[in-house]
């Protein structure tokens, strides 16, 4: 039975995730890379410092919310060091062998992307220390009296890593990466260029103006801008012969359909917003009790939907809880209360 189409289905739970056809959109080299200027500039840099001494690249460590490009700058990286690339992520290392196997297949000066590495176990973290400090492995090997210690000596490597959250890694970990960069959301001009190159990959023949409103409803995401185009494209096959260019119009029927609104905000981000309002008057709400109420992880709230929510002023975020901006309001077609008088 094919499962029921819901839009709200179709973006919220995929936000994250990648699907078919994103690896097809993925920029190859940094200048290919839209975007994230001041964070590819000195990329650019210390990767060809780096090349020309022949030496690894310092350990990365890149965070900003989900679909921003982490992954895919982590691969251009390798490709422009012109060295291995081997991805894994928090979660999935689970013992210190894993992580042992891992580091001892490596070739020197390759690309160990872990992405999600706030996700680490502690255990494993402190193996990574070393390893990333002195090329240096501490395993334990056997238990109790027999348990002995071995060190064994690593190839130079490159750690890149990818958190949600930097706020979330330990201090000593965070202080390990000599190159800390932040992703940031895109804006509308980058987004519609990322957009038109898709769209011209896809060989689908979509207007400037076409490609701006699908930039303009993205949440500042290239993530979600990839597949909202994919998703106009699915539309436009219905109405627009082949060949013929698609245009604002059909963008922006497409994108109402999947109840992206004018700002982007999908029928996710419209709950959240408000329940805030019609259930707390504005706020201040603690994040556990709107994720309790929404059925959703608290994790999923604060790395997925209140970045952008908060960016744009819809939500602040007080000590007290989340508060709902005078933006949000408007937003919802609601009438601000009055501001207490100071
Ligand atoms: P993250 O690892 O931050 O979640 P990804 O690197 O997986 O994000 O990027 C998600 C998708 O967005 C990629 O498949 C790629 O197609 C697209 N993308 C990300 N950044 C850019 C960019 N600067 N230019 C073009 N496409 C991009």
């Amino acid at each position: 039975m094919t499962p029921e189409f819901t839009p709200e289905r179709e973006i919220d739970a995929s936000r994250q995730s990648e699907d078919v056809g994103e690896a097809a959109l993925r920029p190859q080299t940094l200048s290919d890379f839209t975007g994230q200027k001041a964070s590819r500039e000195n990329l650019s840099v210390f990767i060809h410092a780096a090349r020309n001494r022949g030496e690894a690249l310092d350990h990365v460590l890149l965070h900003g919310p989900p679909g921003l490009g982490k992954t895919t700058l982590a691969q251009i990286v390798s490709r422009e060091l012109g060295v291995g690339f081997r991805a894994t992520s928090g979660p999935v290392i689970q013992r210190a062998g894993d992580l042992a196997a891992i580091l001892t297949n490596l070739q020197p000066r390759d690309v160990l992307f872990i992405d999600e590495i706030h996700r680490l176990q502690p255990a494993i973290e402190e193996i990574l220390y070393p390893a990333m400090e002195d090329f240096q492995l501490d395993l334990i090997i056997g238990e109790g009296p027999a348990a002995r210690s071995v060190r064994i000596d690593l190839p130079p490597f490159t750690l890149v890593a990818a958190t949600t959250r930097a706020g979330l890694l330990a201090t000593p970990l965070r202080d390990r990466f000599g190159i800390p960069l932040r992703l940031v959301f895109y804006t509308p001009e980058e987004l519609s260029r990322i957009v038109a190159r898709g769209a011209e990959k896809l060989g689908f023949a979509l207007s400037a103006a076409g490609a701006m409103e699908i930039a303009r409803r993205s949440r500042g995401t290239p993530r979600i801008a990839g597949r909202l185009l994919r998703r106009v494209r699915d539309f436009a096959s219905l109405s627009v012969p082949e060949g013929q260019v698609v245009e604002v119009d059909v963008a922006d029927a497409a994108l109402t359909r999947l109840e992206v609104d004018a700002l982007g905000l999908d029928g996710m981000d419209r709950r959240y917003l408000r329940r805030i309002a019609e259930y707390h008057h504005g706020g201040p709400v603690g994040v556990e009790t709107l994720a309790a109420a929404l059925a959703e992880s608290r994790d999923t709230l604060e790395d997925v939907i209140e970045p952008f929510l908060i960016q744009e002023g819809l939500v602040l975020r007080t000590s007290r809880g989340r508060v709902l901006g005078e933006r949000g309001w408007l937003h919802l077609g609601l009438t601000p209360p009055p501001r207490p008088e100071n």
